[in-house]
């Protein structure tokens, strides 16, 4: 399942090429992908739309959108950097876009072969075509201002932005004080932190040296302090990678990511640690196989 470093990913290669860009007609093959509103109003709403902005919160993907001679990027050249993800509030439309399972949206020339499992395209005004292919169907596509897909549940509240430069250790020890559940449940909880999922938990959790089932309330201020620098460190270091192909991710061009040849403890139990050679446990937490050292992590 692709988390924050994967959709950051996708995000950042998108930006620059969707920024200022005109939805000029919407198909959808599949339109049952469409959550909210009904898939017919949704293309009326969304064909002449403008792109604004292109961002990312938590795992969701978000794409703002404006009519053609308004808002801030009207005609000027489109600002290069996103806002800060808690400053997305008030877009009056956004198109949101959340993978599930095995989601892809990417950006491909009109004579692009259509992929089997593609749900729904975007066509552009500059021939381009914008595509959600998502052969397992947990994905979602949404259309509508922030506030109100929070106020309805179409989206739920998410926790801070793990690699916002704002968030604090002291904030994460918050988080994990008031939990009796472990620690790993607490990271995979995206009420509790954005956009962190089973691989980018088991990483964190084994660079910080910490047992993935140890209750999160019990953690001391210092082992929070290092988790949460782990955690930053984790996701940074994906991002910088382009993310993990363990599974069906690709980017917005169809490529797989780097980092999932240099992952330390997902996907490898039984095989030694890279710390102290001893076989990497397996075990389930929160219905999730969660690998990790039980030497290295206690
Ligand atoms: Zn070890």
């Amino acid at each position: 399942m692709p988390e924050l470093p994967e959709v950051e990913t996708i995000v950042a290669d998108l930006r620059p090429h969707l920024l200022g860009r005109t939805i000029v007609r919407c198909e959808l093959s599949f339109p049952t992908i469409v959550r909210h509103p009904e898939p017919e109003e949704f293309v009326d709403e969304v064909v002449g739309m403008r792109i604004k902005a292109v961002g990312r919160r938590g795992k969701y993907i978000l794409i703002a959108l404006g009519t053609s001679n308004t808002g801030p990027s009207g005609g000027a050249p489109p600002a290069a950097s996103p806002p800060p993800p808690h400053e997305w509030g008030g877009a009056d439309l956004m198109l949101v876009v959340h993978l599930g399972m095995t989601g892809q949206l990417r950006l491909v020339d009109a004579v692009a072969p259509l992929a089997n499992h593609t749900h729904a395209v975007f066509f552009l005004d500059d021939g381009r075509q914008l595509r959600y292919r998502d052969p397992r169907r947990f994905g979602r596509l949404l259309l509508g201002a922030e506030e109100a897909l929070l106020s309805s549940k179409k989206m739920p509240v998410l926790g801070p932005e793990p690699i916002d430069p704002g968030f604090a250790a002291e904030e994460l020890y918050r988080r994990l004080r008031k939990r009796r559940a472990p620690l790993k449940a607490v990271l995979l909880d995206q009420g509790a932190v954005a956009g962190v999922g089973n691989i980018y938990a088991d990483e964190s959790l084994h660079r910080a040296r910490l047992r993935p089932d140890r209750i999160a309330g019990t953690v001391s201020r210092k082992s929070a302090r290092r988790l949460h620098e782990s955690l930053r460190e984790s996701l940074q270091i994906a991002i910088a990678n382009r993310g993990s192909s363990v599974d069906t991710y690709r980017d917005a061009w169809g490529e797989v990511g780097g980092q999932q040849e240099k992952l330390l403890v997902y996907g490898r139990a039984g095989e030694p640690c890279f710390t102290c050679g001893r076989p990497l446990s397996a075990i389930r937490i929160a219905g999730r196989t969660t690998v990790f050292c039980r030497r290295c992590q206690h």
